[in-house]
């Protein structure tokens, strides 16, 4: 359930008061579970407070609001919200008794004004006030709840915590809970991947579908409302299935998780390993896969060879290979193909990975910023040279190359 709350009251709005209030509700909300998106504040003007409420109405499931409850002229919320709804006020009888008999008490003259604070919108659930004499309004409207509190936090609080949070809960039990699920995706940019699913993300309302880029990999959540779990379950399968039906080849899980996660999962099952040879990302690929817990279970290890020295000393790389005239150079295909056979060999895994190029800021070996090779040696298999030209800055172009391997690795 999404909240948000409106605070009405020129006063707030001269800066003459504290919107303490949103502050109270903001927390109080949290604790319920709900939360609040967006807090507004609005002048004692009808035409402005309609225009909060028409918006709050597009953006949030429950529409609280403080203030204008009391019986003066400028007191407008019930007034506003029952005309925007076409209701009527309807005097609640308990509350308008409460009053007459204070000002009978007293021996005060009560003037129309007063009974004021007794009305109710039509077809509403009155909210009681401990502490004052305006009644608390509740209610549902075209699948939105309203709460309207007094605007004194002495009143407010106590209508609040008791009769409006009492409300709240049995509105909550009522509402369908938000089920989702979260499909993973590598090999392919936001983009593609949204538009691959353009009619999906933009035509459905129950599921709903929405993209979220992630570096080197994308994420699409599929939320559905529903009242029991496997009418949530059908929902999210059938959705998956479109889904799959269209860009399933880049899937790589069906639940929150990186893709070394998965790479590591997919070796231990098949109870493979993998080494890597990592140049211009300077261990990021080792970093990433032995951040998931039990990979070394699928990761040998790896060598960090930056310079040329390191290439030819720890992996025998001829230097002839990597400089001098005519040399193809670190950055190279066939340079890359060779860090990924001899570190394979050297651990004695099934796979070795390497990653060679330039991560900027500078050009090197006369090649342009963001040139990669990375390059997948497999036990008594081929190696497979790819070659991208990644965007981004320094760091951005080294995540992008390890996701990239990782991607490869995984397929
Ligand atoms: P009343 O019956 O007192 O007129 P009301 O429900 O009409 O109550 P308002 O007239 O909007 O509420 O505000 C009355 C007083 O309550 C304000 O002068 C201020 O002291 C306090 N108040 C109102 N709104 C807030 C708020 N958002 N945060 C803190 N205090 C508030
Ligand atoms: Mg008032």
């Amino acid at each position: 359930m999404k909240a948000e709350i409106i605070a009405v009251g020129t006063e707030l709005l001269l800066g003459q008061i504290v919107n303490t209030n949103a502050q109270y509700l903001s927390r109080g909300l949290a604790n319920l579970g709900i939360d609040v998106y967006f807090q507004t504040v609005v002048g004692d003007n009808a035409g402005r407070l309609r225009e909060a409420i028409v918006n709050a109405r597009k953006r949030a499931d429950l529409v609280l609001m403080t203030g204008g409850l009391g019986p003066t002229q400028d007191d407008l919320t019930k007034d506003v919200l029952a005309d925007y709804l076409g209701r009527r006020l309807v005097v609640h009888e308990p509350s308008m008794a409460k009053i007459e008999a204070l000002f009978a008490s007293r021996g005060a003259h009560m003037v129309e004004s007063n009974r004021r604070q007794a009305l109710m919108i039509e077809g509403a659930e009155p909210l009681g006030n401990e502490a004052g004499l305006a009644v608390g309004v509740a209610l549902e409207a075209d699948g939105t709840r309203y709460m309207l509190l007094p605007g004194p936090p002495r009143e407010m609080k106590p209508m609040f915590d008791g009769p409006g949070t009492e409300w709240l809960r049995s509105q909550m039990g009522a509402i369908a809970p938000l089920h989702s699920r979260v499909l993973m995706f590598a090999g392919i940019g936001e983009s593609n991947l949204e538009a691959a699913l353009i009619d999906l993300i933009d035509g459905q309302t129950d599921p709903t579908v929405a993209t979220y880029a992630k570096e080197g990999e994308v994420a699409v959540r599929i939320s559905t409302k529903a009242q029991t779990d496997a009418e949530a379950l059908g929902k999210l399968d059938r959705m998956t299935e479109a889904i799959k039906s269209r860009v399933g080849d880049h899937l790589y899980a069906t639940e929150e998780r990186p893709l070394e996660a998965a790479v590591i999962e997919l070796l231990r099952s098949s109870g493979r390993r993998v080494s890597s040879a990592e140049s211009l990302s300077g261990g990021l690929l080792a970093e990433l896969l032995t951040s998931v817990p039990g990979s070394s279970g699928a990761f040998a290890g790896g060598v960090v060879s930056y310079t040329n020295a390191t290439k030819h000393a720890l992996l025998g790389i001829p230097l002839a290979q990597l400089e001098g005239p005519g040399a193809p150079g670190a950055i190279s295909e066939s340079t890359a193909a060779m860090m990924a056979e001899r570190v394979r060999e050297r651990t004695d895994s099934d796979f070795g990975i390497s990653l060679t190029g330039v991560a900027g800021p500078e050009e090197a070996e006369g090649k342009p910023v963001g040139l990669v090779y990375f390059a997948i040696a497999r036990r008594g298999g081929e190696t497979v040279v790819h070659t991208a030209h990644m965007s981004g800055n320094r760091d951005m172009i080294r995540l992008r190359v390890v996701k990239a391997a990782l991607y490869r690795l995984w397929q």
